[in-house]
């Protein structure tokens, strides 16, 4: 009798401690877990905070060496890229740096047109990445439309091509537009230009890999057929140096001449469907 109450009492006494290391080893799960998530909630505030500053100097950089009106710039180089398209590098007239501006952005131009009766206004998006020394433009030059052939070509953009040119000077206004790349925080972007609708979404990819995104990056640039392809090498060259920039460039109609797979990627148009496909 004596020895089945012994066996109890140890059975007891065993149970007790398993109970109590239970609990002490629970209790240490709970603190460990908590040390985590706070280790986790400190790591994303830094993170915020060091978003939220490195936005603050860029709006600080730009307020300090915007401008207010037209500033004088000289066309510095005239670049003609194929496609009817010109590029234009456009220096300060006064050689003060220029404002950092969101890649996406676009300046806004004041032009003299003779035998117009008020100065012309037009807007050309920022074709390159921003850099302190000058600005680029890459402007179409607009025919007439194919159903009025007999109608005058573009104003502004024929002005471009037709008289603007090396050592002029143009009135130009501090890059604006809310469409632009938060450059802040690397994260995966698909970046889509059809025809000349590429000057934006280049600038954003030329920012994307100064700043050393490691993150997937997708470049769809859409054109009807070699003739209109621009800036070609250059793509080239971006795509092979990083592995995480992907470009893939379609042609919706591809001439005799162009090679699938030299020239272009993909027979189409940059749509839905593709997306579906290649991403
Ligand atoms: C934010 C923004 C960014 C832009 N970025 C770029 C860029 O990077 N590159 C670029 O090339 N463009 C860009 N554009 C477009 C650019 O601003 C101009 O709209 C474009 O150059 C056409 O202007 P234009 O003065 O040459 O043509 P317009 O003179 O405005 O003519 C437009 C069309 O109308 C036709 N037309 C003219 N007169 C007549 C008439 N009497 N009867 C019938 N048809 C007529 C012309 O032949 C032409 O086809 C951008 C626009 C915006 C708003």
């Amino acid at each position: 009798m004596g020895e089945i109450i012994q066996l109890v009492a140890l059975v007891v006494l065993v149970a007790s401690l398993a109970y109590v290391l239970l609990l002490i080893f629970g209790n240490f799960r709970i603190q460990n877990a908590t040390v985590v998530s706070a280790e986790a909630e400190s790591q994303f505030f830094r993170t915020q905070i060091a978003e939220i500053m490195d936005r603050r100097q860029i709006i600080k950089a730009q307020d300090e060496t915007s401008w207010q009106g037209f500033r004088k710039f000289k066309v510095e180089r005239k670049f003609p890229e194929g496609g009817g398209i010109c590029s234009f590098y456009l220096h300060p007239h006064d050689d003060r740096p220029l404002p950092f501006f969101e890649p996406g952005q676009y300046l806004t131009f004041k032009l003299d047109i003779p035998n117009q009766k008020k100065q012309t206004i037009r807007c050309y998006s920022l074709s390159d990445q921003p850099l302190s020394d000058y600005y680029r433009v890459s402007i179409k030059k607009i025919p007439p439309p194919k159903d009025n052939p007999d109608a005058p070509p573009g104003l502004g953009s024929s002005f471009f091509h037709d008289n603007i040119n090396e050592g002029d000077i143009i009135d130009v206004k501090a890059p604006a537009g809310q469409f632009f790349l938060d450059v802040t925080k690397p994260h995966p972007v698909v970046l889509i230009g059809g025809g000349i609708g590429l000057t934006p979404v280049l600038s954003m990819l030329k920012e994307v890999v100064t700043r050393e995104w490691r993150t997937e990056v997708w470049f769809f640039y859409g054109v009807s057929n070699g003739g209109e392809h621009i800036m070609k090498e250059h793509l080239k060259e971006l795509a092979e140096k990083f592995d995480n920039v992907k470009v893939r460039i379609v042609y919706s109609r591809p001439k005799d001449e162009d090679v699938e797979g030299v020239d272009y990627d993909i027979k189409g148009r940059v749509g839905v469907e593709m997306f579906k496909e290649v991403l």
